[in-house]
């Protein structure tokens, strides 16, 4: 963490942008009928969309459920743009485990119709993280173990091993298109295992032996225009 700053605010809050990556994992872009993408799909989040460890995931009127997608964050630690993949890895602050919530109601007419995805992805609280790990306390992050369970139930296990697209390619990738800076942060893609979630449950999720979190769902109570 170089910055005053990021210090103050933590990491992820002062980053510009959320990119995430689709369809990184063989078995889950077969579970939602994909084709394996021959270069990284990308869509972009919104930094409003965080809600850290602890808080309350919202769904919002009139939806009755979200879907849950466990993913590794990588945390940039430094501006990064057109680098190469050989020295990639150095503009890694560090990692943390996020969930990439999406209302797959309002996702797949979307997805049909070729229209963009932010309101299914991009809403308040549909980006819940844990706290940054430093990249040293990480020696292997193409080797670790995601899981996220409902109510106690395993929904998704899968390992950072399975990514189609790794680290150093989405970072050299990514910043040959957009700027990186501090304190943003790459969504790697979701293992296998994606289903809904309603108000009322528990979401608990974690890196084996790095990191867990936990996180209620509620309905949102606040009205919307739709
Ligand atoms: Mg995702």
């Amino acid at each position: 963490m170089s910055s005053a700053a990021s210090q103050e605010k933590g990491l992820v809050q002062v980053g510009t942008k959320i990119v995430a990556v689709g369809r990184n994992y063989a078995a889950h872009a077969k579970e939602l009928g994909n084709a394996l993408p021959k270069e990284p799909m990308l869509f972009l989040k919104p930094t409003s969309s965080y809600l850290e460890a602890g808080g309350t995931i919202e769904i919002p009127h009139p939806l009755e459920w979200l879907d849950h997608e466990v993913e590794l964050a990588v945390v940039i630690g430094k501006k990064a743009r057109d680098v190469p993949e050989a020295s990639a890895m150095d503009y890694v602050a560090g990692y943390a485990l996020a969930l990439d919530m999406t209302a797959r109601q309002i996702q797949a007419p979307a997805k049909a119709a070729g229209l963009p995805w932010d309101i299914a992805k991009g809403q308040d609280t549909f980006t819940p993280i844990s706290s940054v790990l430093p990249k040293a306390s990480v020696p292997d992050p193409d080797n670790l173990e995601l899981w996220l369970k409902v109510d106690g139930e395993v929904r998704q296990k899968g390992s950072t091993k399975d990514m189609i697209f790794k680290i150093p390619f989405l970072i050299s990738h990514i910043s040959s298109f957009m700027t990186l800076f501090e304190g943003d942060v790459i969504l790697t893609g979701t293992p296998e295992g994606v289903g809904p979630v309603k108000a009322g449950q528990k979401i608990t999720a974690g890196i084996t032996n790095l990191l867990d979190v936990d996180f209620n769902i509620e309905k949102r109570k606040r009205p919307q225009w739709v």
